[in-house]
């Protein structure tokens, strides 16, 4: 350890922000990376504990508790404090291929299991995580991972997401030839056209993507699978597929006057708010801009909407949630080591508190109906307030009379999570889906093998909408299911 009493010397600083009110005027990201005082003071805050939690990624009570991709945590706490970089990289590379992408936003559930989080402020695990793959980048420690030797099995991998990339490059570096296909015009799922560019720069991406091609991984983009390349084609061309689609068949809330111009699918309008980046941000076709906002949903898909709002300039944005507010503290039953479900003001929040002078969030709201113009345009929405009540044993939603409320709306973007995955692929190969629509696999949580033989599914589109961190922890375990099928038979007739 490089100070044994580092937890008792130093208080928990999380990285520095942009102040809200100006960095809404521009698309940078909005935190600031430590100096090197500080990460040496925060990374020696890990206790080296007998018994770390942070890193396990492993149930606990029907709930999964520390870091998904078991990152080597206190190890690497204790490099950084050392101010040992180079060793640090190479431990952080052993079990995250894309630390750059979880160092900005993965919500960090190994930090709710640091020991240090039972009576105090966990370690900045996160932080110091980007921090080691910025340095790593700086110092171009990072390289292509160019197999000494390939073997002659060709794997596709559909979807360039974190689960298809982290996939790809697994089977890359155990020396198979890796295609991926994605029907967007830039690799990366919902890291390049889904999580706005003030969380993750597009750069950070395509900087990966680019060591991606260094080391032999090709990539194919708009290209539907299923459409513009058939089964038929992938059975001649490839040894084993991976299916890594997501799950983003967005939920619909079909209520009077749905069809109204003005209402939005949250990704429809995030999408578009990033591609319109490439060239001027005006140049998109669903603007906030002078507008009255109405987010519907209360998750993070939501939240980003808010932060895109604020920067296209909107003239208020609201966001309707219908669940209460998080307690400010941990519940009974929501204990350590379990992720702490507790208020958080999220960076579109804070820019709004500052500069509209109110947090977007608006609790146990359900919204009943739109209204529109003669010209059919959205013009209002109507809501009542509902309360949650426990009748036996059940969880249920009850609306509270006299509060129905009139919200001026000229934008509505509905926010309220996803379907699946869709099913137009699934179905062209073929492939049993679960109840829930997403690509069944075999039981068991590491077996990653779908109806067809050959053909293997992970991340969004098998476990429903995740995490970033989760979607790599898929891909690497994929990998290795299809790596032991390539090298244990003749391949040849699968998909
Ligand atoms: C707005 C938003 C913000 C989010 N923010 C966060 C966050 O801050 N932190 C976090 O950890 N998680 C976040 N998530 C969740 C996270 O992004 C996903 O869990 C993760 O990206 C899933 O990875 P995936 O590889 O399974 O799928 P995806 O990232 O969804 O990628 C699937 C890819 O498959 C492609 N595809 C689909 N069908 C075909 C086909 N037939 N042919 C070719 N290509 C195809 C799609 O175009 C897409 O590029 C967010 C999600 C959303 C929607
Ligand atoms: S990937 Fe997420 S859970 Fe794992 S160490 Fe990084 S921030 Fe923590």
């Amino acid at each position: 350890m490089g100070y044994l009493t580092g937890f008792m010397e130093y208080n928990r600083k999380d990285q520095d922000v942009k102040d809200p009110v100006e960095r809404i005027k521009n698309w940078e990201e909005y935190v600031i990376r430590f100096d090197d005082q500080e990460i040496k003071e925060q990374s020696s805050r890990c206790m080296d504990c007998g018994t770390p939690f942070c890193h396990t990624g492993a149930e606990w009570e029907g709930a999964y508790v520390g870091c998904p991709v078991n990152n080597f945590i206190p190890e690497w706490n204790e490099l950084v404090s050392e101010e040992n970089w180079e060793e640090a990289l190479r431990n952080l590379e052993e079990t995250n291929n894309f630390p750059e992408f979880t160092g900005r936003v993965c919500p960090a559930p190994c930090e709710g299991s640091c020991t240090l989080a039972i009576n105090d402020d966990p370690v900045t695990i996160k932080s110091i995580e980007n921090e080691i793959i910025e340095r790593g980048f700086d110092n171009n420690w990072v390289e292509a991972k160019v197999p000494e030797r390939r073997t002659d099995k060709r794997v596709a991998v559909v979807g360039s997401g974190p689960a298809g990339l982290a996939a790809a490059d697994q089977l890359n570096e155990m020396g198979h030839h890796v295609t991926v296909f994605e029907r967007d015009d830039r690799p990366g799922g919902l890291l390049m056209y889904g999580i706005p560019n003030m969380k993750l720069d597009k750069d950070t991406v395509d900087r990966r993507i680019k060591v991606m091609k260094a080391s032999g991984i090709e990539f194919v983009c708009n290209t539907e699978v299923g459409v513009d390349i058939t089964r038929e084609e992938m059975k001649r061309d490839f040894d084993s597929v991976i299916m890594c689609t997501g799950a983003q068949d967005p939920r619909d809330t079909p209520i009077e006057n749905r069809d109204s111009k003005g209402i939005h699918f949250a990704m429809d309008y995030l999408t578009a708010a990033t591609k319109a980046l490439e060239t001027d941000p005006k140049n998109t076709p669903i603007t906030a801009e002078g507008k009255n906002v109405i987010v519907i949903g209360g998750g993070d898909t939501g939240a980003d909407c808010v932060a895109t709002a604020l920067r296209q300039k909107a003239k208020r944005v609201v966001q309707f949630g219908k669940h209460p507010a998080s307690p400010d503290e941990r519940t009974d039953d929501n204990p350590w080591p379990e992720f702490p479900m507790t208020f958080k003001l999220d960076y579109g929040y804070k820019e709004g508190l500052e500069t509209q002078g109110e947090d977007p969030r608006k609790y146990e709201v359900l919204t009943q109906r739109f209204e529109k113009n003669e010209s059919g345009q959205v013009t209002a929405l109507h809501t009542m307030n509902v309360e949650k009540v426990y009748e036996n044993g059940e969880v249920i939603t009850n609306e509270v009379p006299g509060t129905e409320q009139k919200w001026n709306a000229d934008l509505v973007l509905i926010a309220i999570g996803f379907l699946g995955p869709e099913q137009d692929v699934l179905e062209h190969f073929g492939l049993e889906t679960d109840e829930r629509g997403r690509i069944w696999t075999v039981d068991g949580t590491k077996d990653y093998r779908t109806s067809e033989e050959g053909v293997y599914a992970a991340g969004d589109a098998r476990r429903g909408q995740s995490l970033v961190v989760w979607a790599i922890r898929e891909g690497r375990e994929v990998a290795e299911q299809v790596h032991a099928y390539l090298m244990d038979k003749e391949t040849k007739q699968i998909v």
